[in-house]
Order: structure tokens, then C-alpha cells, then sequence
């Protein structure tokens, strides 16, 4: 038999198409899509007939995400595991802020990436997230916390940019007016570094916001930390951010995670000032969440202002990122990391 489609993947035209070719009148591509923009299932599209339903049934679906675990931490942060149609499961992390809801979303299961530091790559890449799984993160999210979504992070499992159409076409989704209408100014994606994505990006028309996950001033360190360094080095990939801003006129964000003795130093800040010089840059220093299993700590709070200091004195936009959610396991992949029976183990949280 043919695979379903599901119908979250697809845009209006798409759908269009799908109700037609089943002979269906253009009003019920309508009706269909009114209920596709809430993320209701099939069977629940209850202006339909029945009869209509039943067939649509058979050729079509709309993701719907089972809640394996959900946390909710003193500062109001949530965090969830979602489990899709083939049970895999990844993450979605809610967090409060003054501004609005800011959903952090992952856009694969596992990853392939492989930095050092990091819990949702351990087990490397099991496969992409489609669109439409995406966006069903973000549905997911507003079934359990019963709040609105006004900001997405593409900063959960996942490297955006090893999926990226997929990411673009959710993207398209989350952003149109039929659907949930999220503003792209406020879609922020992250990506560790691959520089020919980051070219097509820099072409793109839509406003999103790029945040690079660099963590260390020079190759030597990074490329311990990120293999990807040693496909796209420092040098290269600060030219490309550079060429993004030469062409989009939009500010970069890097991404720093402070590791106690590895990339916390005040010789490490003053290469990292040097490298960033002249550039339209914001750096986001991130206290280290601690792993199981990996030799990296967090920076002691001691150097973590030393740092920040030295970047401030030589003219570099900084921030110290608050640590949302820290009481409930807010580190990347350790969620899902602890939900793999055989991965399950004690919190191990600093
Ligand atoms: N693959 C993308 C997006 C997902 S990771 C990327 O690399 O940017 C989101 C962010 O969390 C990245 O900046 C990543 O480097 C960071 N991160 C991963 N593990 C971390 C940890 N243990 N502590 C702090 N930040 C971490």
C-alpha cells in the first residue's frame, strides 16, 4: 500500500491537491486546512462527514505527539518528551519570558555531529524529523502547557542544518498566515558550523535569526570539542558568518558553553576578541550543563565574569545566558539521553 501523507508536512496548495484528486469539492480543502492549522487529527475533524473522514483516513494522517514525560521547573520552564508515530522520542523545552513563550524544538532524533560535550549526540543520528513532525513539537507543546507560542528556538536535538529542507519547509508552515502566523523575526536557529549551509542561508529570503555554536577561539580547541571544525575551520567558518552579515545585514549570535580549564581562560577570551574584531557578533557565554559520561565541567562563575569582562573591554556584544530550567534536566539530550532504558540512570545535573 501507498504511505500515508501526513498532512502537517504539506501546505495549503499541497493539500489542495490531495482533497481534490480525491474528487472532493474545493470548500472541504477549506474545512480540511482550517483543522490541519490547529493540528487536529483526522478523526476529530468534526465538521466532516463521516464517510469523508474515513477516507481521508486512509490515504492521509496529521502527526499527533504522545507525552512520554513532562517537567515543570520552579522558574516556570517545561520540559517534555515527545514520542512520534515510530516511537522514537525527542525533546521540546517551553520557556517564560517577559516577551512571550519561546518553544526550544528539536529537528532530529539523535545527531550526527558528534561535539564532545554534548548529550544528544552520543548515540549518533537515528533520522531527520520531517516538517510536519516539526510542527507538531510545536502543537504539542500548546496541548500540554495550555499557553501560546510566540518565539521558536531551533536549539534542541538535532542539527537544523543537516536538515535543512525539512527546517526551511517548517519554517514556511510555522510562518504562514493560514497556520500558526509565528513572525520568522522570531525563529532563531543554531547550527555548529556548516559553512555551505550557512552560504544558502545567507541567500534566503526568509528574516530568520542564526545563531553559531562556536566554543572556542582557535582550531586547536574547537576541533577537539566539534569534529565539524575539522571539515569547516575557525577561519572559514568566521568568514562565512561574515558573508552572511555582508548580505542579510543581520547580526550573528555565537553560541560559548564555559568549560572549566578548556576554553574559559583570559588567553582564550583574547583570542576569541580578536577573531570577532569588527564584526556585527553577539556572544551568548552559556554555563556548561553537565553530562554523564563526559570529562567536561562547568566554568567556575569566577571566570565566566573574567571572560566576559576581557570580551566587553575589546568592544564584543556579551551576554551571560540565564540558566532556565536547570532544576529539571535542561541540558541538551539528557531527557531523552535518561529515557533509553539502558541509558537510564541517576539525574546528573550539576
Ligand atoms: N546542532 C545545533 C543545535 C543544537 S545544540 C548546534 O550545534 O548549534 C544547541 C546548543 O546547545 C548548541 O550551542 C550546543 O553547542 C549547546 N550545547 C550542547 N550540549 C551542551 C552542554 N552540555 N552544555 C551547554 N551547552 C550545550
Amino acid at each position: 500500500m501507498e504511505q500515508k501523507i501526513d498532512l502537517l508536512s504539506l501546505s495549503k496548495e499541497e493539500i489542495r491537491e490531495v482533497i481534490a484528486s480525491m474528487g472532493e469539492p474545493r470548500y472541504r480543502a477549506d474545512q480540511v486546512m482550517g483543522w490541519v492549522a490547529k493540528g487536529t487529527p483526522v478523526e476529530r475533524m468534526a465538521n466532516l462527514p463521516k464517510s469523508f473522514r474515513e477516507e481521508l483516513g486512509k490515504r492521509a494522517f496529521v502527526t499527533n505527539l504522545r507525552t512520554l514525560s513532562h517537567q515543570r521547573s520552579g522558574d516556570g520552564t517545561e520540559k517534555f518528551l515527545f514520542a512520534f508515530q515510530d516511537g522514537q522520542s525527542a525533546e521540546c523545552v517551553l520557556m517564560r519570558y517577559k516577551h512571550g513563550n519561546s518553544v526550544c524544538l528539536s529537528t532530529q532524533i539523535g545527531c550526527r555531529m558528534g561535539c564532545a560535550f554534548c548529550a544528544s549526540t552520543k548515540n549518533g543520528l537515528v533520522r531527520s524529523l520531517s516538517p510536519g513532525e516539526i510542527l507538531a513539537e510545536v502543537f504539542a507543546v500548546m496541548r500540554e502547557s495550555g499557553e501560546r507560542v510566540t518565539h521558536i528556538v531551533l536549539m534542541g536535538t538535532g542539527e537544523p542544518l543537516d536538515n535543512m529542507e525539512n527546517v526551511l519547509k517548517f519554517i514556511d508552515l510555522v510562518t504562514s498566515p493560514d497556520g500558526l502566523n509565528i513572525s520568522a523575526r522570531h525563529i532563531s536557529l543554531s547550527t555548529s558550523g556548516l559553512v555551505p549551509e550557512i552560504d544558502r542561508l545567507a541567500n534566503d529570503k526568509r528574516q530568520i535569526t542564526l545563531s553559531v555554536s562556536l566554543h572556542a577561539p582557535n582550531d586547536e580547541k574547537r576541533s577537539m570539542l566539534m569534529p565539524v571544525n575539522r571539515a569547516y575551520p575557525v577561519g572559514v567558518l568566521i568568514e562565512a558568518c561574515r558573508r552572511y552579515f555582508a548580505v542579510t545585514g543581520r547580526r550573528i549570535s555565537f553560541e560559548y558553553a564555559m568549560i572549566a580549564g578548556v576554553n574559559d581562560g583570559e588567553e582564550d577570551a583574547k583570542e576569541l576578541a580578536a577573531l570577532l574584531k569588527g564584526m556585527q557578533a553577539h556572544v551568548n557565554l552559556i554555563p556548561l550543563n553537565r553530562v554523564k559520561e563526559s570529562p567536561y565541567r562547568p566554568s567556575p562563575r569566577r571566570n565566566v565574569d573574567r571572560f566576559c569582562e576581557i570580551l566587553g573591554e575589546n568592544g564584543v556584544n556579551v551576554t551571560v545566558r540565564r540558566r532556565l530550567g536547570s532544576d529539571i534536566d535542561a541540558a541538551c539530550g539528557q531527557l531523552r539521553a535518561n529515557h533509553i532504558p539502558e541509558k537510564r540512570d541517576a539525574d546528573y545535573k550539576i
